[in-house]
């Protein structure tokens, strides 16, 4: 230990240490609650430095950095930006949504997820020329707009085999392989499937593809480094997908309580689920009938389930409609889980359930600076979450 060090280590033991060197930083937030989304206790008296868009510094004793914008973090609270891991982006002319394509209105739509509180979503179905087309113009900071994930186009059964067609007919694999190729060139962040009758619980009922092949069409889809998801609806279906090596079902089970069986495989399995409860408030709105409604409960039961075991649930609106996603949050927190596993499947889970954990989704050093500062403690009461104070994506001020 050199003198200079022996002498600086002595003077913090007597407590006047207090004045760390000056921090190179862009932005600083001073003195604010941090509630950091990993599920962790919010910590009173935070500092948070950020630096080229990322969170550099986190620290209880206040930080040094002269050039920085301040901000006075007194009575506020800083989290994550949320994430919405099943959105259907309007203005793309998927499911009816006419006229399409209506840029000023998706455009719009993406604004009011930001002002909303929402830095990232995952649009899990939509026109792929319109959804990707938007994610380069995001990418590219050309537009005002959170993260933006796509799958683009579905892959369906019908993908497969064409509606009402034998189940087991499928085509030759060389053919199916080309048909994955088509998508997958498209550039997926998750390619996106559905396997089982068309629309969530009421539709034509058409019977599963066999495991074997819908194993093989995963394996092929991991093999190309693109994650996988699919909509689900029930247990066999679940079960089926799991054990496929399906990445992420895109729905909980919503029909009957899971089994002991297939909770184990989801939880040991480290398995990402989206919660899509908010779905379910619009039964009329989806033309399905009033025996569907109940199934909300029996959603929300299953996935307090899977979450009090180590499950990683993350907030999925199934909607186009960004105040849909303090909804969401209000149906979670109906589940009774203490408020910071709330924040979290609002916030880090949604990361992980798109495979970016390690970019975003959590207020950590390294990450980038996708920040929420409220003005009232969202743990205290969920719906503090709209008050907004102000936007962070990637340390820039949005709103
Ligand atoms: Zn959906």
């Amino acid at each position: 230990m050199t003198w200079g060090l022996r002498f600086r280590v002595w003077v913090c033991l007597i407590g006047i240490c207090a004045t760390s060197p000056a921090w190179a930083a862009d932005l600083l937030t001073a003195n604010v609650t941090l509630i950091d989304g990993t599920g962790a206790p919010a910590v009173k008296g935070a500092w948070v430095s950020v630096k080229d868009g990322r969170i550099d510094r986190i620290s209880r004793a206040p930080i040094r950095a002269a050039n920085a914008d301040k901000i006075d973090g007194k009575g506020k609270y800083l989290i994550p930006g949320l994430i919405d891991i099943h959105v259907h982006l309007k203005g793309g002319g998927a499911w009816g949504d006419k006229p399409a394509p209506d840029i000023e209105k998706s455009l719009k739509g993406l604004r009011a997820y930001l002002d909303n509180g929402v830095t990232t979503i995952f649009d899990a179905g939509n026109n792929p020329e319109f959804i990707y087309g938007l994610r380069a113009q995001e990418r590219a900071g050309e537009i005002v707009s959170p993260r933006i994930f796509a799958t683009g186009q579905v892959f369906g059964a019908s993908s497969l085999r064409g509606r009402g067609q034998d189940p087991n007919a499928l085509p030759d694999w060389p053919e199916i392989e080309a048909r994955l190729e088509r998508v997958i060139a498209m550039k997926p962040d998750v390619q996106k499937f559905s396997f089982e009758r068309f629309g969530a619980n009421t539709g034509e009922v058409i019977p599963l593809i066999p495991l074997d092949a819908m194993a093989r069409i995963v394996a092929y889809v991991h093999a190309k480094n693109v994650r996988t998801t699919i909509h689900i609806t029930d247990e066999v279906i679940a079960s089926t997908v799991v054990a496929a090596g399906m990445s992420t079902p895109e729905h909980p089970v919503v029909t009957a309580p899971i089994s002991d069986a297939l909770a184990k495989r989801i939880v040991d399995g480290k398995i990402a689920f989206a919660t899509t409860f908010s779905i379910f408030d619009d039964t009329e709105g989806m033309g399905w009938p009033a025996w569907t409604k109940p199934m909300i409960a029996i959603a929300q039961a299953n996935v307090k389930n899977l979450v009090e075991h180590g499950g990683i649930a993350a907030l999925g609106s199934d909607h186009f409609d960004a105040a849909m996603v303090h909804h969401e949050i209000m149906r979670i927190g109906q589940m009774g889980l203490p408020p910071t596993t709330t924040l979290r499947i609002a916030t880090l889970n949604g990361a992980i359930f798109i495979g970016r954990e390690k970019e975003f989704g959590s207020l950590e050093r390294g990450k980038w600076a996708d920040m929420v500062l409220l003005d009232a403690d969202p743990l205290a009461d969920l719906t503090n979450l709209k008050r907004i104070h102000a936007v962070y994506k990637a340390g820039q001020r949005i709103q």
